[in-house]
């Protein structure tokens, strides 16, 4: 079987049935938002509400996104191997790998000097009123204070590089060490690349097969979408009300500006200037990815999805729509480097601590390396960031404040993560003329009536 008949059937039965899928998450996300709200205002401290979140709408949640998960390492691994075995020779694959990194630090450096900057022009920090914070900061210090654990354990500097090559592929499986996984999926499919015998040949198809059947289950999962997004919905609502969200008004409108200017404003001029696409269409042939991204808030979970729309709306060469997306989808993160920054700087201000030039830089710096190093899960932020806070000497309980907003939040920057892996698979393509051709024949099959 070639790849081509792979990526046939990992797209296969998307577009039509999408469609509705897509309206049917829709539905549950406006529903759960509804009947959340509903609760919020009429039943708030009723015993039965806190039963349903407990026992039916946060079980349902879980298990849905649980699924997805178990199913990201095969599926990060056979895809990444696959893309790189057929990425051909070794010497295109280095073209191609180098522009993915060039672009990627790039991109990221004026996401995260674009936020640095708003926040310390607006200073939403400053205008939180002391009472409030203190309430959000005891209602978020247990949540907090497991975040903090769980990032006291993790490396940092020299020694989170060093990590990335996996002393122990079991374990950096077992653990969900993302990118070491794909430090060794990358060296593994070099390895295959290299060695060009029966035997090797076989392994190929194996590993090809392992794809195709976790994108397969992949798409019986995504069957579950809508419910899963109405529980989501129900208990954010449901448990918090709007009431968090006006309390920290401020931060979350920063957050959206600076995720917009990315989006509507860096995006669009790449797209128009280097890649040669036009914005609008580009948007259009995107937004099924965007609206997973959005209602699923993990661009690990959004990756077939993506993988679908760079193959079947904008007709990408699949073999660098893989690569670049399969990569992107942990370490392209705009959107997330962009929500550190502000955080980070937000509750510094909130704090009343005073951050020099320098270590706004180290902020900067490390915000680059985080966009490439969080992992594309729901909430994948959040370790991170209390590392950089103690890093730069703010209490990293100050998480605490911003919980109550984060999965809202981190809807939408998981949806600019993911569409600018797409700006990024496309560039690279149109930077790739050598790739082109597969492309373009498959948009006139595609065309064909
Ligand atoms: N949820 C984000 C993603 O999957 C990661 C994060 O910023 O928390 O892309």
């Amino acid at each position: 079987m070639t790849s081509q008949d792979t990526a046939e059937i990992a797209a296969e039965g998307s577009s039509a049935d999408y469609g509705k899928l897509q309206w049917r998450i829709l539905l549950g996300f406006v529903l759960g938002l509804a009947s959340g709200l509903l609760v919020y205002t009429f039943a708030r401290d009723a015993a039965w509400v806190e039963s349903v979140v407990a026992y039916v709408t946060n079980p349902i949640g879980q298990i849905f996104l649980r699924l997805l998960f178990m199913l990201v390492i095969p599926l990060l691994f056979s895809a990444l191997v696959v893309g790189i075995a057929e990425m051909g020779e070794a010497r295109s694959l280095g073209r191609v790998g180098l522009k993915t990194l060039g672009y990627t630090v790039v991109v990221s450096s004026i996401a995260v000097v674009i936020s640095l900057a708003l926040v310390n022009l607006i200073r939403p920090g400053d205008g939180i009123d002391p009472a409030a914070a203190q309430e959000l900061l005891e209602q978020g210090a247990e949540g907090a204070s497991s975040i903090v654990a769980a990032s006291a354990e993790s490396e940092a500097g020299v020694n989170q590089v060093v990590a990335i090559v996996p002393n122990n592929i079991v374990e950096a499986m077992s653990s969900n060490d993302i990118l070491a996984v794909m430090f060794f999926a990358l060296f593994f499919g070099i390895g295959l690349l290299l060695v060009k015998t029966p035997k090797s040949g076989v392994l190929k198809d194996a590993i090809e097969g392992v794809f195709e059947v976790a994108m397969k289950l992949i798409g019986f999962v995504i069957q579950l979408a809508p419910i899963a997004i109405f529980c989501f919905m129900f208990n954010l609502t449901a448990q918090f009300g709007w009431d968090l969200l006006f309390k920290l008004a401020a931060f979350v409108g920063v957050v959206l500006l600076a995720l917009g200017i990315q989006m509507f404003g860096v995006f669009p001029m790449i797209l128009k200037f280097v890649a040669k696409k036009s914005p609008l269409a580009f948007f259009r042939q995107t937004r099924e990815a965007s609206v997973m991204a959005f209602s699923t808030a993990s661009s690990n979970a959004t990756l077939p999805t993506a993988l679908r729309v760079a193959d079947n709306e904008l007709g990408l060469p699949r073999r660098i729509a893989r690569f670049v997306l399969t990569i992107g989808a942990t370490a392209n993160q705009n959107g997330t480097a962009m929500f550190e920054g502000v955080t980070v700087l937000f509750l510094a201000q909130f704090f009343g601590i005073e951050l020099s030039l320098m270590d706004q830089a180290f902020v900067m710096l490390i915000c680059i390396l985080a966009g490439i190093g969080t992992a594309g899960v729901p909430g994948g932020s959040l370790p991170v960031i209390a590392l950089i806070l103690v890093g730069v000497g703010v209490d990293p309980a100050g998480i605490g404040l911003i919980l109550g907003v984060d999965r809202f939040l981190d809807m939408c920057r998981t949806t600019l993560n993911v569409v600018g892996d797409l700006v990024a698979a496309q560039t690279i393509s149109t930077l790739s003329p050598e790739m082109a051709e597969e492309g373009e024949a498959m948009s006139a099959r595609r065309d064909e009536p």
